[in-house]
């Protein structure tokens, strides 16, 4: 499923967030001390191998909302933003906090000259943000800081899960009314 917002192709699929070769950057939803861990984290560490862990440690720990960029060492990606999601019920207000990770991500890949990003669904895993309303939030964000970027032109949402993707693909349909696709 694809659409356009002020000239950047938004798109989402089904898929592992550590196999999208054809991104320069892909997002990682990370934990405070950017270690390796679970979910996504885990997928994106164990294909980036050890050397990620290690470029990382002196940037650690961010806190919900921030995002801080490397490199994607084995990945086929040249970058990794690690951004830190709100733990649903916790860490208030989540829904900014949310925004900040998709807004501060965007921005600096921007900076960095970045045309191609993939994001996971932030907070919807271990940290229990429910994926209709984050998915919501996601794209509320998406929509509010696409004319501001100047060279980010593809933005792709990767899915784990069927139903996950389901609800994404609804949303970036009802954005573009079906069009473009
Ligand atoms: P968080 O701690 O921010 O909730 P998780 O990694 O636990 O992050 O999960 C975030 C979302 O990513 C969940 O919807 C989960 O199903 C999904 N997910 C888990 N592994 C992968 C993967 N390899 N690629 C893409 N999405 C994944």
């Amino acid at each position: 499923m694809k659409t356009k917002i002020s000239g950047i192709t938004i798109e989402c699929m089904r898929g592992d967030i550590a196999s999208q070769p054809d991104m320069e950057a892909i997002v990682n939803a990370a934990n405070a001390q950017l270690r390796i861990g679970g979910g996504v984290a885990g997928a994106i560490h164990r294909a980036a191998g050890p050397g990620l862990e290690e470029e990382c440690r002196p940037m650690a720990p961010i806190k919900p909302g921030e995002a801080v960029i490397s490199g994607g060492h084995n990945l086929p990606n040249k970058y990794v933003i690690h951004c830190l999601g709100p733990v649903y019920g916790k860490d208030k207000p989540e829904d900014k906090l949310l925004a900040d990770c998709y807004r501060n991500a965007l921005k600096l890949a921007d900076e960095n000259n970045i045309r191609s990003i993939a994001f996971p669904a932030i907070s919807t895993g271990a940290f229990g943000y429910p994926i209709r309303e984050a998915a919501e939030v996601t794209l509320d964000t998406i929509k509010e800081v696409a004319p501001a970027l100047k060279n980010v032109k593809t933005i792709r949402f990767v899915l784990f899960s069927k139903g996950d993707y389901e609800i994404y693909k609804e949303m970036i349909e009802s954005i573009g009314h079906g069009a473009q696709k």
